[in-house]
């Protein structure tokens, strides 16, 4: 607390405050700043929350990608291989 929001009676003592004037000022301004901390808190939550959102998709779009990718490299070797079964079939008969 700040020694010139101190009444006189409280100023003359050290740290401690002993009138209901200043106790209420003081629980006041802890009151701002803790309001002020919850809001920061909330605005930080909010865009952690975004983010997590955010990584979470591109997460998902990545790991569906690959799926996507591995199904697509399986159906290229079937068709390879019916291919070349075909090609073999054509020259035997
Ligand atoms: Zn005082």
């Amino acid at each position: 607390m700040e020694r010139s929001s101190k009444c006189a009676v409280c100023y003359s003592w050290f740290r401690a405050l002993i009138c209901i004037a200043c106790v209420s000022r003081s629980l006041n301004e802890c009151k701002t700043v803790l309001d002020s901390l919850k809001s920061r808190r909330e605005v930080s939550y909010s865009r952690l929350s975004s983010l997590l959102v955010t990584k979470e998709r591109a997460i998902s779009q990545q790991c569906w990608m690959d799926l996507h990718n591995e199904k697509l490299a399986k159906l290229r070797d079937k068709l390879e291989l019916q291919v070349e079964k075909q090609k073999h079939i054509s020259e035997t008969i």
